[in-house]
């Protein structure tokens, strides 16, 4: 256990995933990716929240197997075979349900698991061993609905449950692919910027910098839509002041888009 954590405590885990080719490429994401396997306590199941399940509602996947998405075009043939078949768990979609609050949650047969969360977790756990719930992201709620979730999900942590926050700090896809194509490779000062201001909120446990920091010109320059920053507000909704927070991941793919990730607890 590292230092910090408190035992029996799960800690919560911010991911930055990036492209989809890193499940299957070994690359520097990769390769730092099979580290959290090593870093982080070995859960009783996952409850992951992922930038690509964002939908008009707060929904938990209820299924038994639920199927491996290729949630993506374009991509080579390779990827779209690539299953991990980590079983559900009914009983945890069920208690995440319960915790959020059935006026605003409820259980849904109709997704699986999605690149946010298998392109990480077939490095994190390449057994396929550990159970695995996803948590939507209802699209029509405010920055402080998203830390109440996480909030309110918090007591899975004493449950033996790590939360997977799973999209990307900085995630301006247009421009990263339009610096790509003109062969710039180095980081821009607003993704700089940026994600340091929220390594620094994540570490002072600044809800209200966290809460508004898509706000302002800077805010759209780093996620045009706000789908990949908001696992970040369940991750630190999650934690509190008593958790250490850490980032065994940082850096930019492609220039701009941060691949920072967080343990917190
Ligand atoms: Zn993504």
């Amino acid at each position: 256990m590292a230092a910090g954590m408190r035992p029996g405590r799960m800690p919560v885990l911010f991911v930055g995933h990036g492209s989809p080719m890193n499940a299957i490429e070994d690359n520097a994401w990769s390769r730092a990716f099979r580290g959290l396997g090593t870093e982080l306590p070995r859960p009783e199941a996952v409850l992951a929240i992922s930038a690509h399940w964002y939908v008009a509602g707060t929904f938990a996947t209820a299924n038994e197997r639920p199927e491996t998405i290729h949630d993506f075009g374009g991509f080579p043939e390779a990827l779209y075979q690539v299953q991990y078949p980590a079983p559900g768990s009914p009983a945890l979609a069920r208690r995440a349900v319960a915790l959020v609050g059935e006026e605003r949650a409820s259980l849904h047969s109709d997704w699986g698991l999605d690149h946010g969360t298998w392109s990480v977790l077939l490095h994190v756990w390449p057994g396929a061993d550990v159970p695995v719930v996803q948590l939507s992201i209802d699209g029509r709620l405010a920055p402080e609905d998203h830390l109440a979730i996480g909030r309110a999900l918090a007591p899975l942590r004493d449950e033996g449950v790590l939360l997977l926050a799973s999209g990307n700090v900085t995630h301006n896809l247009r421009h990263a692919f339009a610096a790509w194509r003109a062969g710039d490779r180095a980081t821009p000062e607003w993704a700089r910027a940026f994600d340091q201001g929220i390594a620094d909120a994540l570490s002072a446990h600044d809800e209200e910098h966290l809460a508004r920091a898509l706000d302002g010109e800077a805010g759209r320059l780093a996620h045009p839509t706000p789908d990949h920053y908001l696992p970040l507000l369940y991750a630190a909704g999650a934690s509190d002041a008593g958790d250490a927070v850490r980032f065994p991941i940082i850096g930019f793919d492609m220039g701009s888009l941060s691949m920072r990730s967080a343990i917190l607890g």
